[in-house]
């Protein structure tokens, strides 16, 4: 330990993070390269101390400190500069992102709660972030800066803020952005399955329902699936959100309340998942986690995923189907099946692609196509979802192509699970002769 160290925490102190941040700082000057400088106080540390003693106060400030030091790359600077103050210097982080992965390993670390034998707390972080050069190219106006953005997160309530742009908006629409804070939403309890009911064609009987994925960003709102998923997909994220998806729908189906007996819950994976080894080792420990005789787990897989490495898709759905999961390919009839798999098509169900259905009342070629698919998925035991149904005619046409299951808004948007358990419960007193008054208009919204 030198004259330069935090005796408590064995971290540098506040002067040595000040000769350390002007060095580096101009040598990001010199090399146009960037750094970030992010400050973390500890949220009520006064309050622990008065609880609690001082010495657990010690053992948090150093329990923090620990933490700090695992967020931190090798060459990164890590120092307590005040009573309950860290600071942190990144340098040569590419984007506000990197710094934002940072500040966010630090919260996820310290969401565990910190134990000793006096107590046990969650100890909670407050940081502020500023970036070199676009924020300040001097150290003392940088630290300045981050320690601003601190107060200002505090006094919003958020856990972490940036110093404010000086175009605030310039880089807001960039796709790291989006990346970044897709990564963390999770977390944030900012995703939610909804439910989007599927009934009997003939006798509009609930049969189950797909989960679909839904995102409300703190910052962003609503953002589509079209638009989040395939960001996910891209960088690889879609693996841990498939997971949370398959564990809350099977969660929440299981407490479904109704009078339908099995219902089945269907969930997207996507082709690189299934296409993966251990998706059947994931889907099996879920299930195991959640069972219930009265849920049906379905998984709707693209055509995509049949033809990218069939040799293992295919191998992966039979086991899959083995373990009494349902398969249904999705999206069917968008242009990559060829008719002479279709005997040994893993699956059993296909869902008409929309763009199909849509069409089924104006266009012969669809409706020839429509016809076909539901023939010969009978002719080989599938079953067959049209999905994207929105008004009566078309559902009478898909009655007299005998279609097995419809989804669509005419029958129900993508609802929330409390507003799924509203539907099953109007859906409860069916008479399927009058269909309108099956659904009630506003339980057709999507909420
Ligand atoms: P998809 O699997 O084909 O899902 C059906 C989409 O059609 C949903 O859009 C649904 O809201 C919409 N839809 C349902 N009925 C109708 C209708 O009558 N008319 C019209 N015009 N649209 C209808 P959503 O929820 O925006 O999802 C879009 C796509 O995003 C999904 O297409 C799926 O590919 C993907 N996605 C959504 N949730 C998840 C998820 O949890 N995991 C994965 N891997 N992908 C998901
Ligand atoms: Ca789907
Ligand atoms: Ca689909």
């Amino acid at each position: 330990m030198s004259a330069t160290d935090d005796e408590l925490t064995g971290l540098h102190n506040r002067r040595n993070l000040f000769l350390t941040l002007r060095r580096q700082i101009t040598y990001v000057n010199e090399k146009k390269s960037s750094l970030a400088l992010l400050v973390a106080d500890i949220d009520g540390l006064a309050a622990m101390n008065n609880a609690y003693g001082f010495e657990f106060g010690d053992k948090v400030l150093q329990h923090v400190a620990l933490q700090l030091q695992q967020v931190a790359r090798a060459h990164d600077f890590v120092a307590r500069i005040g009573d309950d103050r860290f600071a942190i210097i990144l340098p040569g982080i590419m984007n506000k992102g990197h710094a934002e992965l940072a500040a966010q390993k630090l919260l996820r670390l310290l969401h565990l709660p910190f134990e000793s034998n006096k107590a046990r707390v969650k100890v909670g972080v407050t940081i502020g972030v500023a970036l070199c050069p676009s924020h300040a190219t001097h150290g003392d106006t940088l630290l300045r800066m981050a320690e601003q953005a601190l107060v200002s997160a505090r006094e919003a309530g958020e856990h972490l803020l940036f110093a404010p742009d000086a175009n605030q908006n310039a880089d807001r629409t960039e796709f790291w952005d989006l990346e970044i804070e897709l990564a963390g939403a999770q977390q944030r309890g900012e995703l939610a399955m909804h439910y989007q009911p599927k009934v009997d064609c003939a006798t509009l009987k609930p049969i189950g329902a797909e989960a679909l994925m839904r995102w409300n960003s703190r910052s962003r709102g609503l953002v589509p699936a079209d638009l989040f998923i395939p960001v996910a997909e891209r960088t690889g994220q879609i693996k841990a959100l498939t997971l949370w998806a398959m564990n809350t729908a099977l969660r929440q189906a299981g407490k479904w309340k109704h009078a339908f007996g099995k219902l089945s819950v269907a969930v997207n994976v996507p082709a690189d998942l299934v296409v993966a080894h251990d998706l059947p080792e994931l889907v099996q420990n879920a299930l195991n986690l959640w069972h219930s005789d009265r849920v049906q787990l379905a998984l709707e897989i693209t055509e995509r995923s049949l033809v990218v490495a069939p040799e293992v898709s295919f191998k992966v759905l039979s086991h899959i189907r083995d373990m009494g999961v349902k398969v249904s390919i999705d999206d069917f009839g968008t242009g990559y099946s060829c008719l002479a798999y279709f005997k040994n098509i893993p699956a059993d169900e296909l869902k008409i692609d929309k763009s199909f259905v849509t069409g089924l009342l104006e266009d012969p070629a669809s409706a020839e196509i429509t016809q076909l698919i539901i023939y010969m998925a009978h002719r080989f035991g599938m079953s067959v979802v049209a999905e994207g149904v929105e008004n009566e005619p078309t559902l009478r046409a898909l009655q007299e192509r005998q279609c097995d299951v419809v989804q669509g808004y005419l029958v129900g948007k993508p609802m929330s699970n409390e507003a799924f358990q509203m539907w099953l419960d109007a859906a409860g007193g069916v008479r399927p002769e009058v269909p309108k008054d099956m659904f009630p208009p506003d339980l057709r919204l999507d909420i």
